[in-house]
């Protein structure tokens, strides 16, 4: 008998709430409005190319000039502003997968000097294109040239520490955004007016 009076209690309770949220709605027009604006923000998130993206940029951001010297890496063999962020799996055994950011289009996958294996896709993002460099994933695991591909579809997986599969660099993703619509797969530049052409990966994961 207790629990009948406290299901119908409960009811009571849960249909006063409710119809409070529609009331609301209807006074202002807003909830509605709200929601969709929320699915809209939801949908242009991109998705981190690998976990822990953001906290794993910890020896190059977007932008440093790296020399032999001063670099964070011993021994360095790169002199520039750094296109793009790097994000250190150093201390990763395992494999770790890398992912599309969003849609897009693959225009390149193949073993490239000073990268191993990289990957170019087209993406759009807030309406505009960018070609993004996906770097040093095993050679072995890219994906075929030219196929369209989705949001969050994996693309390879990084390639093991200081071997063939990096060309010799450590275990990490180089993660770069570049403007223009020729394939310009640079790490470096030698001019902030170059840099200008790359943009900050980060600016689009607030
Ligand atoms: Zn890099």
């Amino acid at each position: 008998m207790k629990f009948y009076l406290f299901l119908i209690i409960t009811i009571i309770i849960l249909s006063g709430c409710q119809k409070n949220i529609f009331d609301n709605c209807n006074q202002t027009e807003t909830c509605p409005v709200n929601i969709i604006i929320e699915d809209k923000i939801a949908e242009k998130i991109l998705v981190e190319p690998v976990t822990e993206f953001k906290t794993r940029i910890t020896k190059k951001p977007f932008g440093i000039y790296i020399t032999p010297e001063n670099s964070p890496i011993q021994p360095e063999r790169f002199q520039g502003f750094h296109t793009g962020v790097d994000v250190e799996y150093e201390d990763v055994n395992s494999d770790v997968p890398v992912f599309t950011i969003t849609d897009g289009q693959i225009i390149f996958a193949d073993w490239v000097n000073g990268y191993g294996g990289v990957v170019v896709i087209k993406h759009n993002i807030e309406n505009k294109d960018y070609l993004v460099i996906y770097g040093h994933l095993n050679p072995d695991s890219l994906p075929i040239v030219n196929g369209q591909i989705q949001k969050k579809e994996q693309i390879g997986i990084l390639g093991k520490n200081k071997t063939n599969e990096t060309d010799g660099e450590r275990k990490h993703l180089h993660f770069a955004i570049y403007t223009k619509d020729d394939l310009n797969l640079r790490g470096y530049v030698q001019t902030q007016d170059e840099l200008k052409n790359w943009v900050d990966p980060l600016q689009f994961y607030p």
